[in-house]
């Protein structure tokens, strides 16, 4: 790993196999929220840019919602290359990534670290969880020894086909912003151009 990038990895032989490059994070490097996703679908593995694809524009929505924008904001995933057929990614498969995620987290140094879905909430907070109904809530965690906040978040691709889980996760996108004092102040000073 160069700094944030993994130019090259050969550990897992099925993600090889599966992936056309590696996916990198994307975001400033000093970003006070980092995101954090499961491993690129499709989308992502033919251009190379984490949430590009469906589940990308129901998060650029949501933060639009929220006052930020994309530039605000670093992402990443759990696992960089794409799995096969879109499975989750394998334990051995997580940890072999881990490194990456857990040099990210600390180069980074984020306020917050926000999980999209099950795989990097159980992933980063080692235990299971139940995002529908933990959503919202922020936890201190211990990343590679580091106390590390974390706000567990459903996953984007969950409000396409379950729509009742969009409002939990604009709602959570919100209290994001919140936390980092994004979009607030934005309603005066739109006022103040009237
Ligand atoms: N879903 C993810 O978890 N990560 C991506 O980069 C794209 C979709």
């Amino acid at each position: 790993m160069d700094g944030l990038e993994v130019d090259s990895c050969e550990r897992c032989p099925a993600l090889c196999e599966s992936r056309s490059r590696i996916v990198n994070g994307d975001g400033p490097d000093d970003a006070e929220l980092l995101f954090v996703g499961e491993g690129p679908g499709e989308n992502e593995d033919e251009t190379g840019e984490p949430f590009i694809g469906r589940s990308g524009t129901v998060l650029d929505d949501a933060l639009r919602d929220a006052g930020l924008g994309r530039e605000d904001i670093r992402i990443t995933n759990c696992v960089r290359c794409h799995p096969p057929d879109n499975r989750d990614p394998h334990t051995d498969e997580l940890a072999n990534c881990r490194e990456f995620l857990e040099q990210e987290i600390a180069t980074v140094g984020p306020e917050l670290v926000v999980t999209l879905g099950k795989v990097p909430t159980e992933h980063l907070l080692g235990r299971d969880a139940r995002v529908t109904e933990e959503a919202g809530s922020i936890e201190e965690a211990r990343i590679d020894g580091t106390p590390q906040r974390v706000l567990v978040c459903v996953h984007p691709a969950a409000t396409l086909y379950d729509a009742s889980q969009k409002e939990t996760f604009t709602e959570t996108i919100a209290t994001a912003a919140g936390v980092i004092g994004a979009g607030e102040g934005d309603g005066q000073s739109r006022l103040g151009g009237f």
